[in-house]
């Protein structure tokens, strides 16, 4: 299929329908899928009956709502039982082609399985997603994300499939990597955001200046919500001289649910794919887009394993209007991890508020710890941040001017915030990087 390069659309029908189109053709999907799971997944056969609600009471998007949540736990528990695919899944495990899995950061991995015609619409997403951000045939791509049992691996099809020469670089070392990017010349890359920006750090010391010895022109990231994060995006894109977006996936799904076009408000979410409600995190309530909650996902088209009202633990907001890139799928906003989120003096603090914070002061070099610990029954949390090797003002100045941008921004100080120097903390590590400790009832664990 050739299409024209200068049309900024890799599906100008589908990405523009009119909302009412759009959800029309949800609504048939929604149909489909609810009967096809009922029918044979054993999982949904048995919770729908629980729960008296069956496929036909489907008549409009939001007769969604009377059916039951599932979650993280609810693929632990049925993964493996009764078949190797477990009580989710409604194919028979000859017609699956692959299988990813989560981490298992957060407990058991469980897996993502595919049929051919799941995993070929996956890709044409992933090409959407390329496409949007300009990628085109004649762009030189390099895929640094992990290809081992990860969603994002595969992802590099997507591009390859659009016709960009694809060179599939996994994790490699960043030595072995740089080579890469200053032998080959490669336009756009792919890698996690913090990967992203200590990679060109490791350039600069390396006596390669991103902006004129690399042709990077696009930078894609995912795996951490620093792609959101505006100072974060501008810290990268200040380093490398190229264009930051951010891409969204899940594992429980596809590595290509939703990514930001130019405007970067915000990321365009396939809607074809999967229906977007918000919930209420503590009650369950449903909320109006717009409204700040837990999202939950249904996919329309995924047979292999269909998730209906999929918890993903994500916290954000749906924004249904029309973006001004001309596309009429709804954007999502994500604000953190329902489990990374902690409560301070009453107030909800998301690590990607600290940040923001951090990478928009001057005279440190950006990296930050966050500690999370208890005193007398109350949360506090406490940052540790590097100081630049040139800043000529003592630790306690920077100490207190963080301090005050933490308390402006957030509402609540640190209890304390800890000045290293530069490359005294501990945090960059290659891909993914932890900047999290939660020190709260260690005594108890131990
Ligand atoms: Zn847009």
């Amino acid at each position: 299929m050739s299409r024209d390069i200068n049309n900024k659309f890799w599906d100008e029908e589908l990405e523009t329908l009119p909302r009412e189109e759009l959800e029309k053709r949800q609504l048939e999907d929604l149909k489909e899928i609810v009967k096809f799971a009922y029918e044979n997944a054993p999982y949904y056969k048995r919770s729908f009956d629980e729960a008296g609600v069956k496929p036909e009471d489907i008549k409009t998007l939001k007769d969604i709502q009377k059916f039951p949540f599932i979650n993280k736990k609810t693929q632990r528990d049925t993964q493996g039982v009764g078949s190797f695919l477990g009580e989710l899944a409604a194919v028979p495990e000859e017609d699956v082609v692959f299988i990813s899995t989560s981490s298992g950061s957060t407990g058991v991995p469980t897996m993502s399985p595919f049929t051919k015609k799941d995993f070929d619409e996956f890709q044409d997403t992933e090409s959407r997603w390329f496409w949007q951000i300009g990628m085109r045939p004649n762009d030189r791509y390099v895929h640094a994300l992990n290809f081992s049992l990860y969603v994002g691996g595969p992802d590099v099809i997507g591009a390859q499939n659009l016709g960009a020469l694809c060179i599939w670089g996994g994790t490699l070392p960043s030595e072995r990597l740089l080579f890469v990017l200053k032998t080959y010349q490669p336009t756009v890359i792919w890698t996690s955001p913090s990967y992203a920006w200590q990679l060109g750090e490791k350039a600069l010391k390396s006596g390669i200046d991103p902006k004129k010895d690399l042709n990077i022109k696009k930078i894609i990231v995912a795996g951490e919500l620093g792609g959101s994060i505006d100072a974060t995006r501008k810290a990268i894109e200040d380093i490398w001289g190229a264009e930051v977006y951010d891409f969204y996936g899940l594992s429980d799904i596809f590595g290509a649910c939703a990514a930001m076009c130019e405007a970067k408000d915000g990321l365009h979410i396939a809607e074809n794919h999967i229906l977007v409600e918000t919930i209420d995190i503590h009650t369950g309530e449903i909320l109006e887009p717009g409204q700040v909650g837990e999202l939950v996902f249904t996919t329309l088209r995924k047979h292999a394993r269909p998730l209906i009202r999929f918890r993903t633990g994500d916290i954000g907001r749906i924004d249904n209007t029309k973006c001004s890139c001309g596309r009429t799928h709804g954007r999502i906003h994500i604000l953190g991890r329902k489990d990374d989120m902690f409560i301070v003096s009453a107030v909800n603090v998301f690590p990607s508020d600290i940040e923001a914070v951090i990478r928009e002061q001057d005279g440190i070099t950006g990296e930050y710890l966050i500690r999370i610990f208890e005193r007398d029954f109350t949360n506090k949390y406490a940052v540790e941040i590097e100081k630049n090797a040139d800043n000529p003002k003592t630790d306690e100045q920077v100490a207190a001017e963080v301090s005050a941008a933490l308390k402006a921004r957030i509402g609540v100080k640190p209890a304390r915030v800890v000045v290293h120097p530069d490359g005294g903390l501990d945090t960059r590590s290659e891909h993914k990087s932890k900047r999290v400790i939660d020190e709260r009832n260690l005594e108890y664990v131990i």
